[in-house]
């Protein structure tokens, strides 16, 4: 029996046929709007909503498979009173998402973009003592916002740079403090004592906006901030203000409130290190994603539970 299914259209090239196997396979281009019908099983990307009008124009869906981690894409709500699963693609992307943090930590504390800008321009004279001076890491303190996988695994990364390292959670992470030295603290505290702050909290109710200009005005004076979770978490105009004004050392972003616009008193700020949301995006990450987001619609329309569902 086949069973007729949505999915992302940019996903053909991640898919292998016997992955697909008894789907009746509709591909759905990121800039279709989606469509209403008998379809069981939707797998969108992260910039497709999936709300109540989507949910009640698919009567007969029984799992929304997210390609992501993150699901603020998913009127969860809307679809627990459907019956309808969520499913994301947790676990596959972290490392790849921790190592683009490191990316960017490096790229703001060492002025990279700058120093990539002089050199292309021509305008490179020579070594300089006092040319692009950054932040030696060695000593440092990195706050993590968020120590689930991906924030702890940004974390592990930070032992051999010598960073200390404090973090904010709902819960402690006592393996996580064994392994790193890693200190609990209040969102408070962690925002006024760390020199690198790194988001890694999900975006719900409660996280939007949680770096604002009140926020941003406690952090310590030429502090850099990281982005890689989730754009809305982040105010960008009070971010651009910051750092016009010299309050924030940097700030490096993969994610964005409104995608693909940023906003253009962000992109015209200084010291910015801005990344078109590649956090996931390595050729195994991909594939992976891909792969387990098709697995847990399979599973689901064979009656078996779902290999990764957002709650249970
Ligand atoms: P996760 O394992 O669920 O970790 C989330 C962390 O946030 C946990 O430590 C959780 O605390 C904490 N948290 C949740 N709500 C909070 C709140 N209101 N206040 C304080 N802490 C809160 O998620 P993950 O796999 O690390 O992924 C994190 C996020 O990264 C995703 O939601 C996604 O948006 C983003 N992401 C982005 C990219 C990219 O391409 N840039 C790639 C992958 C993921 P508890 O542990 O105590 O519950």
């Amino acid at each position: 029996m086949t069973h007729r299914v949505l999915i992302a259209a940019e996903l053909k090239n991640l898919l292998r046929p016997s992955q697909l196997a008894d789907l009746d396979i509709t591909w759905l281009a990121a800039d279709q709007p989606t469509p209403k019908g008998d379809w069981v099983a939707i797998v969108p990307l992260l910039s497709r909503w999936v709300g109540g009008t989507e949910l009640k124009h698919l009567p007969n869906l029984r799992i929304v498979a997210n390609v992501a981690v993150g699901y603020n894409n998913i009127d969860l709500v809307a679809a627990e009173m459907r019956n309808v699963l969520v499913t994301n693609t947790s676990g596959v992307l972290t490392e790849a998402t921790a190592d683009l943090t490191w990316a960017l930590i490096l790229a703001t504390a060492r002025h990279l973009i700058e120093g990539v800008d002089l050199v292309r321009r021509g305008q490179w004279t020579g070594w300089h003592p006092e040319q692009l001076l950054g932040l030696e890491l060695r000593g440092r303190t990195l706050g993590l916002l968020g120590a689930g996988r991906i924030g702890q695994a940004v974390g592990r990364r930070a032992l051999p740079f010598g960073l200390r390292i404090l973090y904010a959670a709902r819960t402690a992470k006592p393996d996580f403090e064994r392994e790193t030295g890693a200190t609990r603290v209040d969102a408070t505290r962690l925002l006024a004592e760390t020199d690198i702050v790194s988001l890694h909290v999900p975006s719900t109710p409660e996280t939007k906006g949680i770096i604002n200009g009140e926020t941003l005005a406690r952090m310590k004076p030429g502090a850099i901030l990281i982005n890689t979770s989730r754009g809305d978490l982040v105010r960008e105009e009070a971010l651009a203000m910051a750092l016009e004004l010299g309050h924030l050392g940097a700030a490096g972003l993969d994610v964005y409130t409104d995608e693909p616009t940023i906003h253009p008193r962000l992109l015209a700020a200084p010291r910015t290190v801005l990344l078109p949301h590649i956090g996931s995006a390595t050729e195994e990450t991909r594939h992976k994603m891909a792969a387990i987001a098709v697995a847990n619609v399979q599973a689901v329309l064979s009656g078996k539970p779902p290999l990764t569902p957002v709650y249970s």
